[in-house]
């Protein structure tokens, strides 16, 4: 995130810190907060860089507040859903890695859409950050994220990787990978792939049938290039 910014602007190690650390840490709600940036730079930051690439963020609370389903959308103006869930000490906060899916399971809304696009990692940390900006005003913070929303994490593996980076680095969110995980459709190769990344986080699959057979049914596109034996 901001790398562009950061190298055309020659920004030295000790402010791209800073702003790390004001932007994740310290949880800042916009720009003019990055006041240990010298007032130009800030200001070009300002310019050029949006504090959220999504927009329109609008909450959908359950009657009891325990859920709150957020819809937002991309520049393109794609929707974005993510939700947090209340449960005792934990808040967890569900998030889309696409507007859309290319997978097309049979029983989801997200699959009839179609793909509008992947997420980049700055549309990804955006719909964490407008939780952790929340949860700010009354002194909590989001425990635990799972990769469940809109969209295939292991088909935007990139952005996915890039994004459980900064919410593990010790520099940045800080967060334990114990209490991240990331849930699949079961695609064999790029799980494979995921997994020599060895990030330590959680990972589902998602089967959704005890059986091949019903499983292609289901979830034809997936299923059917990565058939159950295979997946076991
Ligand atoms: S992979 Fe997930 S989001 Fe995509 S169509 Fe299937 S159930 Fe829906």
């Amino acid at each position: 995130m901001f790398k562009r910014f950061l190298k055309n602007n020659n920004v030295q190690g000790y402010r791209v810190q800073q702003l790390y650390d004001q932007y994740f840490k310290q949880v800042i709600s916009s720009w003019d907060e990055l006041t240990n940036w010298p007032k130009d730079l800030r200001e070009k930051l300002k310019e050029e860089v949006p504090f959220t690439e999504l927009v329109n963020f609008t909450e959908f609370p359950s009657s009891d507040h325990k859920t709150i389903k957020v819809l937002t959308n991309t520049k393109e103006g794609f929707p974005v859903e993510s939700v947090l869930m209340r449960n005792k000490d934990r808040i967890t906060v569900c998030i889309s890695c696409m507007s859309g899916c290319p997978v097309g399971c049979k029983f989801c809304a997200t699959g009839r859409m179609g793909l509008n696009k992947s997420l980049s990692t700055h549309e990804i940390m955006d719909q964490i950050m407008y939780f952790q900006r929340k949860l700010k005003a009354t002194g909590e913070k989001i425990t635990n994220i799972v990769y469940m929303g809109m969209g295939e994490p292991l088909l935007n593996l990139k952005h996915v990787s890039e994004s459980i980076n900064l919410l593990t680095d010790s520099n940045v969110m800080a967060m334990s990978a114990r209490r991240i995980t990331v849930s699949t459709s079961g695609y064999i190769p790029q799980l494979e792939e995921f997994l020599k990344k060895d990030m330590g986080v959680n990972l589902a699959i998602s089967l959704h049938a005890p059986n091949q057979k019903l499983r292609e049914k289901l979830m034809p596109t997936v299923a059917k290039l990565n058939p159950l034996d295979k997946l076991y």
